[in-house]
């Protein structure tokens, strides 16, 4: 019988990857989480522990112990992928963490390529559509090269992000790593934590206590939103895309409809059925006024799109955050 092929998933607690880990149970692979739950939380995966195809290693991807720790808990199985979704990735998060988040994406990323090398496992780098920064194109291809601060208060997790992509890049055309690098637009949904930081947890966490919306700016800035399940399909089939010169570089995975901050606050609102006001509170430095991908190539080379629309997306959203019997410490009480 052939071996399961194991598949390492470093950030694998947090909200993106664990539903990452879902799928990769589901269709029968061999699942090992690196995490060290700065951001992310081990009740994210927990009901995975059960399975024998599931093994968490608590700890940090710039730690080599760690990384060791994930080949010993690999041994006996064949290491096919090593993913990299370990950082922070909520504003308010990474800013807490400017050092660690600079170091999640510079030494964490070398570690999980050379870890990806030594096993002639394929890698993807959970990137993000902040290399593009404040973008002066609109919407943003993979060939536009971004407008970044690089010593703004936001460096520190665009330019992580930007020098793990050069990283990436450098370990496929110099040692031959077969590499993915996924451009994740704005996503959301269950098991985001509701006190993230991000929009639309915010939106969703005062729309249900009736606290008032706050909205930085004057929330004319625009957002594209896409619903996890969605995401995680895209990040699926670029793993699963046999090797081709238009799949090793990045990919935007993201859904191209676009909304103001306004828009996001007014249909929380009328979703959750609150009477919550809106407050406006000051723009953070160098936050994006605008963001849309063009997801032209994830259509034509993977034959992915988005399926789930904003309103359906925060409607499941919103019932996962008022579901009882999910435990989630910090949803809103009543
Ligand atoms: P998240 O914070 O829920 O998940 C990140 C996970 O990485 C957490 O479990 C955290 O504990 C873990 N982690 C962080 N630093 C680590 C380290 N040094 N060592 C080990 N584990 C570490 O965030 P998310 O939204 O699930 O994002 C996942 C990935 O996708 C991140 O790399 C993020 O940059 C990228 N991304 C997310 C979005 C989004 O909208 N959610 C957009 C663009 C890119
Ligand atoms: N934002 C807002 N109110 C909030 C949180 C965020 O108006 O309570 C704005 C933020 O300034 C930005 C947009 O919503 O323009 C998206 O913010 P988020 O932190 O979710 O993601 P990012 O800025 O990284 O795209």
């Amino acid at each position: 019988m052939a071996e399961a092929s194991t598949v390492v998933v470093a950030g694998g607690a947090g909200f993106i990857g664990s539903h990452l880990c879902d799928r990769l149970i589901e269709r029968g692979d061999r699942v090992v989480v690196l995490d060290n739950c700065c951001t992310g939380r081990y009740g994210n995966v927990e009901h995975l522990d059960d399975s024998e195809a599931f093994v968490f290693v608590p700890g940090d991807v710039v730690d080599p112990g760690a990384i060791a720790a994930v080949e010993h808990a690999a041994a006996g199985g064949v290491i096919s992928a090593v993913l990299h979704l370990a950082s922070p990735a909520s504003p308010p998060e990474y800013l807490r963490r400017p050092l660690e988040t600079l170091d999640a994406g510079s030494t964490g990323t070398r570690h999980l390529l050379e870890l990806a090398e030594r096993h002639d496992a394929r890698f993807l780098l959970a990137s993000t559509s902040e290399v593009y920064g404040d973008p002066l194109v609109h919407p943003q291809t993979e060939q536009y090269w971004g407008n970044v601060n690089p010593i703004g208060p936001r460096s520190v997790y665009d330019e992580a992000k930007r020098f793990s992509e050069s990283l990436t890049v450098a370990f496929h055309r110099a040692r031959g790593v077969d590499t993915r690098t996924a451009r994740i637009f704005n996503t959301y949904g269950p098991r985001m934590r509701a006190a993230d930081g991000r929009v639309i947890t915010n939106f969703i966490d005062q729309a249900l206590r009736g606290d008032p919306i706050t909205i930085y700016g004057d929330g004319e800035q625009t957002r594209s939103f896409c619903f996890v399940d969605d995401e995680v399909d895209g990040l699926v089939a670029l793993l699963d895309e046999p090797v081709h010169a238009d799949v090793s570089l990045p990919v935007n995975i993201g859904n191209p409809g676009e909304y103001t901050v306004q828009e996001v606050a007014a249909l929380v609102v009328e979703l959750v059925g609150s009477s919550s006001s809106v407050v406006n509170r000051p723009l953070p430095e160098d936050d994006p006024r605008f963001r849309r991908p063009d997801i032209s190539l994830a259509a034509e080379r993977l034959g992915w799109s988005p399926t789930v629309d904003l309103s359906d997306g925060l409607r499941r959203t919103i019932d996962w955050f008022t579901d009882a019997s999910v435990p989630n410490a910090e949803r809103p009480a009543g």
